[in-house]
């Protein structure tokens, strides 16, 4: 089993009850199981400005998966919240990355581990510091250092009873 660490967005549609869906369906991949799921965040578009605010969170999975097949898994999940894949950092129903995974460090021309651009998004590092500050990512440096680095302008936590409206 290796922990893999998932980011979650949207800003199309329903976000929030694709991400929770989202979140469901990654505890039912084979061989996983969801460990830790982080607050919901309100956050500023990123490169293309002129679109929704988007809603991001992150989960911890244990998985049995493969790098490659969990990419699959995601991919596929994306597909099914009605992802269409237009401009690149545009409006979209449910994006999920894989940012790491314990032990892993690929690059090839579908998955880059750990993702290349976790320290520069507020958006990844807010949720993802919820469920792992300590974790340190080979090349980067370490979730809680990287936050506090960050421009977190504009972001901001969904308190808890709003979840659970
Ligand atoms: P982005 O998330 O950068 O806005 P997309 O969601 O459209 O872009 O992803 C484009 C491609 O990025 C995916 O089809 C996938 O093959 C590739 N990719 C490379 N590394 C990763 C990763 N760590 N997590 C998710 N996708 C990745
Ligand atoms: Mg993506």
């Amino acid at each position: 089993m290796t922990a893999a660490y998932v980011a979650l967005g949207g800003n199309l549609g329903d976000p929030r009850r694709q991400l929770l869906e989202a979140m469901d369906a990654l505890a039912h991949l084979p061989g996983t199981r969801v460990l830790r799921r982080s607050r919901l965040y309100r956050t500023p578009p990123w490169g293309v400005l002129e679109q929704p605010p988007f809603l991001n969170a992150a989960v911890l999975l244990d998985t049995d998966l493969a790098p490659q097949a969990l990419l699959d898994a995601l991919l596929a999940i994306e597909q099914r919240a009605g992802r269409v894949r237009a401009e690149r950092n545009g409006p979209r129903t449910l994006d999920l990355d894989l940012l790491h995974m314990d032990d892993v460090q690929l690059d090839d021309e579908r998955l880059t581990l750990p993702h290349p651009r976790i320290a520069e998004r507020a958006f990844v590092l807010l949720p993802l510091n919820d469920i792992a500050p300590d974790l340190r990512l080979p090349g980067q440096g370490r979730v809680a250092d990287l936050l506090a680095a960050a421009d977190t302008q504009g972001c901001e936590c969904l308190i808890e009873d709003r979840l659970a409206e």
